[in-house]
């Protein structure tokens, strides 16, 4: 191997398994990395750690993925001795070279040489009408409240929407022992079905999925698929969960919490600071960094993992190796050309699974059509979707971000990462056009919510001044 021409600074954000095996490769290469995640501990999103003083297995945390959990969590052990870690860190802001933190140590400013963002994925929501009552939630964060606090949501809950998470949270509740009172799938059975020969590329998940199915539905919990959802019911919490099934007919189940879901999209607001350009992806109908294959997002930025394309864990690892690999060569390693060929040669076997996956549930987009006006579509401004309507009637505003000027959705707390993808198909349904003209909310600084009192801690440069101005104002 070659000598390192230069000891370069590398940033990475994320401490799932596209950043760790990413960290891995990168140190044992000798490189200067400082790692950045928002969390206690390692892990991200599918191997989140419990907190201290909670003594659950891995087998009964993590089911059949717990020897890949452990493997990274080890791997993170051994990682971290030789790198800088910043944990409970939000990185909320990039520019010029710099990213701006916000962890225990309050606000501060990290140069960088090269970033690598590995920041994984949120859940995807479509509104309806008591999506913002007490009791909902998103079916991450209901995994989140048992992988994490070993809590159930509610003692008798509902899951819908669809999607691969919608059968692992609702078989992890059953299997807990929680009351799961229904799971309400809106992919039919035909999907699956029809896409079920493009999964036999990952024959181990797809018997992982059929088990999930099986399991819910020998456990005698309701179960439907190709059913619309219409209304969460209640006054002050959740009470019920109000839907269509395949035949027309309406039902109604008590519950006393719901936690739903479409998939997931990615986390890019990072690249997106930095210029990186967005491609739309028509399948998932969602925007996603592009890249040149191997991670390369722009000069000295790097992506890897779900924050770039939804992939899952096992494509994350990969990513995340490949983008190292990437970040070697141009600083001028020679790098092992065979591994390479092979990560891309797993990865082309993935993105077809993926995209089989992605057809067997597809997102119900055509359901926010149908959403009655005053049904909230932002949540952080209350702007409901009849204030959208009549904006778009009235001021006819052609692309996103001239709605959001206009009437303020995606303006809030979350800056669009919650209501931003519907609010788009919300413009593109009413105005008839294709959803990839409507385009996507640009990310906008601080790209997470800050604490108020930030404003105040803020670096004194121009930078610094220019957004305290601009948090004090909002
Ligand atoms: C809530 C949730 C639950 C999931 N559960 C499962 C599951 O049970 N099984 C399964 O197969 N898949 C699950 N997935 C999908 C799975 O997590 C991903 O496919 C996989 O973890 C992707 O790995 P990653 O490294 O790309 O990102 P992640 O594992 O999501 O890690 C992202 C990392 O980035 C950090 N981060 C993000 N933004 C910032 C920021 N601005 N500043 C600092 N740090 C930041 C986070 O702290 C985290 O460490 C889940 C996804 C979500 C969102």
């Amino acid at each position: 191997m070659s000598a390192v021409k230069k000891q370069e600074h590398i940033a990475v954000v994320g401490a799932g398994p596209a950043a760790i095996r990413a960290a891995e490769l990168l140190h044992s290469k000798g490189c200067t990395i400082t790692l950045i995640h928002e969390g206690p501990k390692s892990g991200g999103n599918i191997y989140k750690q419990q907190p201290e003083g909670f003594v659950r297995k891995a087998d009964e945390l993590y089911g059949s993925e717990s020897q890949k959990a452990k493997a990274l969590h080890q791997t993170f052990d051994v990682v971290k001795a030789g790198i800088t870690v910043c944990s409970d860190t939000t990185v909320w802001n990039a520019w010029r070279s710099e990213l701006y933190l916000h962890g225990p140590d309050g606000v501060k400013k990290l140069p960088y040489d090269r970033l690598l963002t590995a920041t994984g994925a949120m859940d995807r929501v479509i509104p309806l009408p008591g999506w913002t009552l007490p009791g909902a939630f998103t079916l991450g964060g209901s995994q989140i409240a048992l992988k994490h606090q070993a809590c159930s949501i509610g003692r008798n809950v509902i899951f819908f929407g669809t999607g691969p998470l919608l059968y692992l949270v609702a078989y992890q509740y059953i299997k807990a022992g929680a009351h799961v009172a229904g799971v309400f799938d809106t992919s039919s059975f035909w999907s699956k079905a029809k896409a079920s020969m493009g999964m036999l590329t990952d024959i181990r998940a797809l018997r992982l999925g059929m088990r999930y199915r099986s399991y819910i539905k020998s456990s005698g919990v309701a179960f439907a698929e190709g059913i619309t959802p219409l209304e969460i019911s209640g006054e002050e919490n959740v009470s019920g969960f109000r839907f269509k099934t395949a035949a027309g007919a309406e039902q109604f189940i008590d519950c006393d919490a719901v936690a739903f879901g479409y998939g997931l999209k990615p986390e890019s607001q990072l690249p997106e600071l930095l210029g990186a350009k967005m491609t739309f992806e028509p399948q998932q109908r969602v925007w996603q960094v592009e890249h040149d294959g191997n991670g390369r997002a722009g000069n000295g930025l790097y992506v890897a993992g779900d924050g770039t394309t939804i992939g899952g864990a096992d494509v994350a690892e990969l990513t995340g190796e490949l983008a190292a690999f990437s970040i070697l060569k141009d600083m001028g390693h020679t790098i092992d050309q065979d591994r390479v060929a092979g990560i891309q040669h797993v990865l082309g076997q993935k993105s077809r699974f993926r995209t089989a996956l992605n057809a067997a549930f597809p997102v119900p987009v055509e359901q926010i059509k149908a959403l009655p006006d005053e049904t909230i579509l932002c949540r952080c401004e209350n702007i409901t979707v009849g204030e959208i309507r009549s904006t778009i009637k009235d001021l006819g505003p052609h692309e996103i971000n001239q709605l959001k000027a206009y009437c303020r959705p995606g303006m809030g707390r979350c800056q669009g990462r919650i209501c931003g993808l519907s609010a788009a198909e919300l413009l593109a349904q009413e105005t008839g056009k294709p959803i990839e003209e409507v385009g996507l909310l640009r990310g906008q600084a601080p790209i997470k919510p800050l604490p108020y009192d930030v404003a105040a801690e803020l670096v004194e440069d121009e930078l610094g001044k220019a957004i305290k101005e601009e948090l004090l104002r909002g």
